[in-house]
């Protein structure tokens, strides 16, 4: 049992290597000649052990790195007892964005600078020091960094001393708290920082490559708004002893949570303000409140093992939306949430899901645990389950939990015994249902003389799962009779009243007897609960005629959203659900606009060419009216929200409704705007961009390029990368293709733009034809998860043709994007594909009358 490592490391950032020794405390529990510990890409050329006053005990190394282990050998048995096991190695800075490993950017003068950062979560640290990286095996971590003079570095801890010695700086850090392995971090490089703000006890800086600290102002203010809001709301203070944001310029995930030193892509916490969009914003608050949480839920108290993930990510994802919801109250962020559910519920109603928590084998089979599923669905049943129990109930749970456990490991069985003490009531039998088995329900309301009979039954988009997947063998089975406990929370509105009533569901049917007053019936109320509504025709008629004011806004998008979800799954009719959209003209809530256009976006990929005119007219109708409204400059009372919705209509008309007078103003608005002319609202700004590569040419192509190569912002980088995308020449689209591996888009970026060229119509077949001729190449070049996220574009090959191709590749190649993943894939696209199919001809008549 490792009880503390003092690591000493000296990483060369002109020849990529790094020299390392490692002293770790170990306590032998019973007598044993070799001892087993995680390394891999590491070569270690010493192991002794040694305790006071006694012999070196020198050790045989015998590296397994199909199983990333180390071995010692000892000729003498070691006593039980406290040990100390030196242990020398070298390793390499890696371009593969974990372990340790490099980054480079440009800098001032345009020349390119490295910089080495670490990723260990799940199980990378093995490849920067030997250990035992599991996260039960919790120690304290003594870091001390050897490097160029000239270079800063930063690690979990403060520094405690700081010394140069011959052509060396050496920096040793504080001792860290008790915490697992893949917690530790440390970066390298020309670093600068912002003035640390005090929030509490704990210093808080925001760490950037230099020249890029005048966008560090609105992560920092989140970072200290959300550690404070934590601090309270946990009950505990924070349990390092400073806190440090780094922006690293390469970066595979969003951010990680090592304690004390959160590291991000740029893009999650650097930004412009006052040019940025507001959902820009919405992404660094969200991602900055997520790590913090983890600080205590994560990092102070951590899952036994990889299969309790969930608990650290579902929770984070919810301790998010709680504190930007209480650092801007006007942003609703429990309305956009909605968003964030439905992107669970997409997943969640495939055959081919799986529960959130699952036994986890070997750790790889953790790593298709970071998804939708785990994130999103985790934090909606804790929302659906705060909302039940009461959020001061909920929160005394969460910090008995977290006083009962700190500095230790535990498990989702713990958080449920700590909320049952709190609520007096058992937890596992209203949560394992939604924990442990995988899917939701969808319940159904119909009339039924003077009651409301209500009834649940799992939904999928398929009535059968796919009868074989390539390399994979039969289908699973599908438990028909599935039933969850839905704490359901109902509004009966009859002429002037409104009441709730809540119902916990617990059978396969309930009857609600009804006040014959009743006019209409929301199921679902405030919209926390995980589960889809299918109204009878008269229900729905009767909360139609109540749009849009009756409804709040997340029911309307709940509305909207479930009626999709039902004609997805040919439970409606696709002219019923095209009608209902003509109600949603008047709509202002940017999420439920979300909802609508996604819907029209996913049947542009499915109809044929021919519909496409008859598909604009009507998207121009939908929209129209409410961007003449809104105009296209703000006006001075408005909401950020409302700024944003005008940049989104904005875009859908221009882009999706190709509608020519959009396009028009857009080109002049930014030409105007490119020549100081005019200022345009940074909320329209992308959207403007965007119209530009929709309807645009070469040289149009060759400006956006320049200006992503140019971009004084991440965030504009990214808007001028993405914008390549929509460009329909097909010579532009191979452009692009081209940029995905040759070098000119970042490894954390390239994958996420050749998926999103996967699902453009215009560019898909190309796109699909250079990734089955590049794979092997993407595969070499991309981060660890790159092709499973690249991946998910062949959801939008939704022709029967490109579906048969996807099929033949994936079988013949045998290849394996980890857990479920490529099974959800490609049951998504025999959605589309079925969609087509079932609708395609209706849907063909429907628009030809557009
Ligand atoms: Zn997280």
């Amino acid at each position: 049992m490792p009880t503390r490592y003092d690591l000493r490391l000296t990483p060369d950032l002109t020849t990529f290597a790094f020299d390392g020794e490692e002293t770790v405390t170990v306590t032998v529990t019973e007598p044993v000649s070799e001892i087993w510990l995680n390394a891999a890409e590491l070569t270690i050329s010493e192991a002794t052990l040694t305790r006071a006053g006694g012999p070196v005990h020198r050790g045989t190394i015998s590296l397994d790195e199909a199983h990333e282990r180390c071995g010692l050998r000892f000729a003498e048995t070691i006593a039980p007892g406290t040990w100390l096991l030196r242990l020398v190695f070298r390793g390499t800075l890696n371009d593969k964005l974990r372990g340790f490993y490099r980054s480079t950017y440009k800098d001032q003068s345009g020349t390119t600078r490295p910089l080495a950062a670490t990723q260990f979560e799940a199980t990378d640290a093995r490849r920067a020091f030997p250990c035992w990286d599991e996260p039960a095996f919790k120690a304290v971590f003594a870091t001390t960094l050897v490097i160029d003079p000239s270079l800063t570095a930063v690690s979990n801890t403060a520094i405690v001393s700081e010394r140069i010695e011959g052509a060396r700086k050496i920096v040793a850090f504080a001792d860290t708290i008790k915490m697992s392995t893949y917690l530790v971090a440390f970066v390298v490089g020309e670093l600068e920082a912002t003035e640390p703000v005090m929030v509490g006890r704990t210093p808080l800086r925001v760490w950037c490559v230099p020249g890029k600290r005048r966008l560090a102002a609105f992560g920092r203010d989140i970072g200290a708004a959300s550690l404070a809001f934590f601090e309270g709301y946990y009950g505990l203070p924070y349990p390092g002893d400073k806190l440090d944001l780094l922006a690293i310029p390469d970066f595979a995930a969003g951010a990680m949570e090592n304690l004390g030193a959160i590291t991000f892509r740029e893009t999650a916490l650097l930004v412009d303000e006052a040019a940025a969009t507001h959902s820009e914003l919405e992404r660094i608050a969200d991602v900055v409140a997520h790590e913090n949480a983890h600080m205590w839920f994560g990092d102070l108290v951590t899952m036994d093992w990889w299969n309790g993930i969930w608990l650290n990510e579902a929770f984070a994802t919810f301790m998010e939306m709680l504190a930007v919801d209480a650092w801007k109250p006007e942003w609703q962020r429990w309305t956009t949430f909605g968003v964030s559910r439905s992107a669970a519920f997409a997943v969640d109603g495939l055959h081919s899901t799986r529960p959130i928590e699952f036994p986890v084998g070997a750790p790889r089979e953790a790593d298709a645990m970071f998804d939708v599923l785990t994130y999103e669905k985790g934090a909606s049943v804790l929302r659906m389950l705060e909302q039940y129990l009461g959020p001061g109930v909920f929160r005394e749970g969460v910090r008995e939990y977290l006083r009962r456990h700190a500095y230790d490991n535990a498990a989702t069985g713990d958080l449920w015994a700590a909320l049952g003490r709190a609520a007096g009531q058992a937890i596992p039998a209203l949560m394992d249902g939604w924990i442990f088995h995988p899917g939701f329900p969808m319940v159904s309301a119909r009339l039924d003389g003077g009651q409301l009979v209500l009834a649940q039954q799992r939904f999928t988009y398929l009535p059968e799962p796919l009868d074989s997947v390539p390399g994979r063998g039969s289908a699973p089975v599908v438990d028909r009779d599935q039933q969850w406990q839905v704490p359901l929370q109902i509004r009966l509105e009859g002429s002037g009243t409104s009441r709730v009533e809540r119902v916990l569901l617990t059978a396969r049917e309930t009857r609600v007897p009804l006040p014959g007053t009743t006019d209409a019936v929301v199921v679902n109320e405030g919209g926390h609960g995980f589960y889809r509504v299918r109204y009878s025709r008269d229900l729905l008629d009767r909360l139609v005629r109540r749009l849009p004011g009756g409804l709040a806004p997340i029911e309307r998008f709940n509305l909207l959203g479930d009626a999709w979800a039902a004609t997805v799954a040919g439970l409606m009719p696709i002219e019923e659900y095209l009608d209902l959209t003509a109600e949603f003209r008047g709509e202002r809530d940017k999420n439920v606009w979300v909802i609508l256009t996604g819907s029209l976006h996913m049947l542009n990929r499915i109809i044929l060419p021919g519909d496409r005119p008859g598909l604009e007219r009507l998207v121009r109708d939908r929209i129209a009216g409410a961007v003449e409204e809104l105009g296209w400059a703000p006006r001075p009372d408005e909401d950020e929200l409302r700024r944003q919705l005008r940049g989104d209509l904005i875009r859908a008309l221009g882009t999706l409704g190709n509608d020519p007078a959009t396009q028009a103003r857009a080109a002049e608005l930014y030409a105007d705007r490119q020549r100081g002319a005019t200022t345009v609202d940074p909320n329209v700004l992308p959207s403007l961009i965007a119209i530009l590569a929709h309807a645009g040419d070469a040289a149009r192509y060759e400006e956006f390029v320049k200006a992503f190569r140019a971009a004084a912002t991440p965030q504009e980088e990214q808007r001028y990368l993405y914008a390549l995308v929509g460009f329909q020449p097909r010579p532009l689209v191979e452009q692009t293709l081209a940029k995905t591996i040759n070098g000119e888009i970042r490894t954390q970026d390239a994958p996420f733009v050749a998926r999103s060229l996967l699902m453009t119509v215009q560019g898909r077949e190309l796109a699909w034809d250079f990734v089955r001729a590049n794979w092997d190449t993407m595969d070499r070049l991309y981060p660890k998860h790159g092709l499973r996220r690249m991946a998910e574009g062949v959801t939008g090959l939704a022709t029967p043709e490109l579906e048969r191709s996807v099929h033949a590749f994936f079988g013949e190649r045998k290849i394996d994007l980890g857990g479920k993943t490529l099974e959800q894939y490609l049951e998504q696209l025999r959605i589309a594909v079925t969609l087509r199919s079932r609708e395609g001809s209706r849907l063909s008549a429907y628009l030809a009358r557009w």
